[in-house]
């Protein structure tokens, strides 16, 4: 079950998606048509499965063939891993931020950093060691980069 919160300023509709994206999720229902911008926030959506990818890009073609300008944002790793998988996933849009998964050498926590896609690039798909919130230990990356970061080099 998706959760919507959605909020329209002048042309730019912002929604932010809460929840797996399954069978149930009728994107039609829940976002609606829109004309000008429409970003979408993706951070809180765990899992998408192949029935609702397909919605996704039955409902996001259809804005693109609309001209909507889409922007995604705070892409979670289960989205990162359609956009990987599936070239047109995005439907025209662009890919503004993804959820990067760290693990610390340390405690063993596992954490989410979010970049903007341009600054991964920036740095040869790459992203750079950080602290650990819990310990303070040295905290890196917890994917193969090659094929997390593999879409910005399309
Ligand atoms: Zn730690």
């Amino acid at each position: 079950m998706v959760n919507i919160i959605k909020e329209q300023k002048g042309n730019v509709l912002s929604v932010r998606l809460v929840g797996s994206i399954e069978e149930t999720v009728s994107f039609d229902q829940i976002i609606g048509q829109t004309g000008g911008e429409l970003h979408v926030y993706c951070k809180e959506v765990p899992r998408i499965n192949s029935v609702g990818v397909k919605g996704w890009i039955k409902y996001f073609q259809t804005l693109q063939q609309a001209n909507v300008r889409l922007t995604f944002f705070e892409c979670s790793t289960a989205i990162v891993e359609q956009i990987n998988l599936i070239s047109n996933f995005v439907c025209g849009g662009t890919v503004e931020s993804i959820c990067v998964p760290y693990s610390c050498g340390q405690c063993k926590s596992e954490f989410i950093a979010v970049f903007k896609a341009a600054e991964i690039k920036s740095m040869g798909q790459m992203v750079p060691e950080l602290k650990c919130a819990k310990c303070s230990g040295k905290a890196v990356f917890d994917d193969i980069a090659e094929e997390y970061f593999g879409f910005l080099s399309r």
